[in-house]
């Protein structure tokens, strides 16, 4: 039964926040937002579509209806390729009308340009998120970890069981400074690669409100990962909190709960990195030549476990992508080394 727990208010005029339940996600709800096209003659604009569920679809559709919305009339804008964004996308859409996302993240999903199969040396793996998800594999592999437990992760990723339908391939991909015109509102997008290779903002110009995505967030820190042909992704997402700080932002729109003070959160993602890049940098000093897993497990987690082996799975394959991404950034930046020996890979401070 579809009731008045899920949440909706009007942002700006004419622009409606629909909370979608992600049930059993430490994320809670995706904020997707709907642009109401009607009264200038436009289509409308839904932004980002929660995880390939019934539950997730019925929310969406409920808080759709409610606002008058057909999907008969409606473009899509996915602001990256996570599936709780970008699940529903395909099933949504209706024909004639489009699915934009950034062209990276675009590329990712439906396999193409430097992101294709070919090119991990690995055809058979499948397409998009499936390939990198197989690279991801082998890069943990390499850096030691038991096969057993990567595929443990690998099997309850969200990324992989809620994600869009795989046979479609039909986006639009959209570069940096595109417009998007919906009802009043012109979306300028704006590349903000770091969370994903390819994760795009929204500015509604004019207005002081930006579409977020997951760049920032205000009460849960934004989980930053390593990817495959992505030298340093934290450097990337450090680099384009620099970016979005000289946008002038009254009205934030988060991917997830509530809005904040939108530099001052910059300012706190940016210490927060800091203190994890020296916590992360301690962790390969004091342990000596450590490999990933023990580095992982000797940083600090919010999470109400016991030890490192008590983490689910899922949980487990996000820490040691954050653990990962900040080695990557702190061999960038020259603070520590990365050897191998034996095929596998380890840290020195
Ligand atoms: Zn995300």
């Amino acid at each position: 039964m579809l009731t008045e727990y899920i949440g909706m208010e009007e942002v700006l005029p004419g622009v409606w926040r629909v909370g979608v339940p992600l049930k059993g996600n430490p994320l809670k709800e995706l904020n997707s937002y709907v642009v109401l096209g009607k009264a200038k003659g436009t289509k409308n604009l839904l932004i980002d579509t929660g995880f390939r569920t019934r539950a997730c679809k019925e929310a969406l559709l409920w808080g759709l209806s409610r606002l008058g919305v057909r999907m008969e009339e409606t473009d899509i804008l996915l602001t990256h390729l996570h599936a709780d964004h970008c699940g529903n996308g395909p099933d949504l859409v209706k024909e004639g009308n489009r699915i934009f996302i950034g062209r990276t993240d675009g590329e990712i999903m439906v396999g193409a340009g430097e992101w294709k199969a070919e090119s991990f040396g690995d055809a058979k793996r499948g397409r998009g998120v499936e390939t990198i998800h197989g690279r991801k594999r082998e890069r943990l592999r390499e850096h030691g970890i038991c096969p057993g437990l990567i595929e443990e992760m690998r099997k309850r990723a969200p990324s992989r069981t809620m994600a869009p339908c795989p046979d479609f391939a039909d986006y639009t991909f959209l570069d940096e400074g595109d417009v998007l015109i919906a009802g009043q509102y012109r979306l300028r997008a704006i590349d903000a690669p770091g969370h994903t290779p390819g994760q795009m903002c929204f500015e509604l110009e004019g207005t002081g409100a930006m579409i977020l995505g997951d760049h920032v967030l205000f009460d849960i820190t934004p989980n930053i990962t390593d990817w495959p042909q992505v030298r340093d992704s934290l450097g990337n997402y450090l680099d384009s909190l620099t970016k979005l700080d000289g946008y002038d932002v009254k009205i934030p729109l988060p991917g997830h709960r509530k809005p904040g003070d939108y530099h001052g959160r910059i300012r706190q993602l940016k210490d927060h990195h800091k203190m994890r890049l020296e916590e992360c940098r301690q962790a390969v000093k004091r342990l000596g030549k450590a490999g990933l897993y023990e580095i992982g497990g000797s940083m600090t987690w919010n999470i109400r476990v016991s030890g490192w082996d008590e983490f689910p799975p899922a949980q487990r394959w996000f820490a040691l992508g954050e653990c990962l991404a900040h080695l990557d950034h702190l061999k960038e930046m020259g603070q520590i080394e990365e050897h191998r020996e034996g095929g596998v890979i380890w840290y020195e401070a």
